[in-house]
């Protein structure tokens, strides 16, 4: 058993992986700022794992809180997932991403270094591949120019995360590269929970199907696709999730192969907008009110992953089908509508 600290631990990401990790037998600290989430994120994690873990709500910007709690802790390993994640308002408010994002992370390195935790799981994304000229995109894919502050603050998160393993001879981290979590626990007990109006596809979906929005607008349908809309490698939450506790325990084990590892979190499949639709149509026996509205700028038009090295190295596999995901995301919509 580990003592694992969890940023961000009562988000989407975080609460999921949080609830694996206590059922592997760890202990889980949260730090969260509520920001983007809400305190009964902790009864969820309670009820799904059996155990409520510990929790401080601050800023991780508060360098001094971020000392005194690794000071009060005796943390193994840091699982950073708290970051801001809304690609157009970082466009708009670039400074609120570079503080929230980064110079969290700098607080968050910095206190680990001085505390001797060595090992960090950083949360990033495969909006660092930007369009590759080549799919599926691998870890050696070329990174390319970040089109938002939002992505940006991933490519430079990295590039912190490595310079501090050149600096030290024991710092480790291992970069995850996201492609688009989607879906919700089983149980239907624990789901994305976006505050305002959603930005990505699912939850779009789902708010649209239970009534709280009049329809979807789909961006584009005239991509060089199948059907002429974009294309990604949707991914269940939970696999995700369960991705972190591989990327904690290699690390703790000392299995890494350096310093500095990355792997990539999808499944390898891409799918189309219309075929997340047509899933979720299927599974829930729902029809989805949409439209053909114009791309969305900054949009790719497909992208979806080589998972091998993920298989090979991380011992690591998203086992959860397309339709797993769209259903579970509608038990979740619906649970969310009866204990409103
Ligand atoms: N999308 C859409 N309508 C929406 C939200 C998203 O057609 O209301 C499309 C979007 O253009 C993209 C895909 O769904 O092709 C996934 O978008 P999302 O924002 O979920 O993830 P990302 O853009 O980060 O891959």
């Amino acid at each position: 058993m580990s003592k694992i600290l969890v940023t961000g631990g009562t988000g989407y990401i975080g609460s999921h992986t949080a609830i694996e990790l206590i059922k592997s037998g760890h202990e889980v600290l949260i730090i969260d700022d509520l920001s983007n989430s809400k305190i009964e994120a902790l009864d969820i994690i309670e009820k799904l794992s059996g155990k409520r873990p510990v929790f401080e709500q601050f800023k991780l910007r508060d360098s001094a809180k971020v000392d005194d709690f690794f000071e009060e802790y005796d943390i193994d390993a840091v699982i950073h997932f708290a970051a801001s994640k809304a690609v157009g308002e970082s466009v708009a408010f670039p400074m609120k991403y570079y503080k929230n994002n980064l110079v969290s992370l700098a607080n968050v390195v910095d206190a680990m270094s001085v505390n001797n935790v060595k090992n960090i799981v950083f949360s990033s994304s495969a909006t660092v591949y930007g369009q590759p000229d080549k799919l599926p995109a691998t870890e050696e894919t070329p990174i390319l120019p970040a089109e938002s502050p939002y992505g940006n603050t991933k490519q430079i998160g990295e590039e912190m995360l490595l310079d501090q393993t050149k600096a030290s001879d024991t710092f480790t981290a291992i970069a995850l590269r996201y492609f688009n979590p989607i879906g919700a626990h089983e149980s239907g007990e624990n789901g994305e929970l976006p505050m305002g109006t959603p930005n990505n596809l699912m939850p779009f979906i789902t708010q649209t199907a239970i009534g709280l929005r009049d329809e979807l607008k789909i961006f584009g349908d005239d991509y060089n696709t199948p059907d002429g809309t974009a294309v990604r490698d949707y991914i269940h939450v939970v696999d995700i999730a369960k991705a972190h506790i591989k990327a904690v325990e290699r690390m703790i084990d000392g299995k890494t192969e350096s310093q500095f590892e990355v792997f990539n979190l999808g499944t390898g499949k891409g799918f189309s907008v219309k075929q997340v639709i047509e899933s979720f149509e299927k599974t829930t026996g729902v029809n989805l009110n949409y439209s053909i509205a114009p791309r969305r700028i900054g949009d790719v038009e497909q992208i979806y992953a080589s998972t091998e090295k993920a298989n090979e190295i991380l011992g690591w596999r998203a086992d959860k089908t397309l339709d797993e995901m769209t259903l579970s995301a509608w038990k979740w919509e619906k649970h969310l509508k009866e204990n409103k």
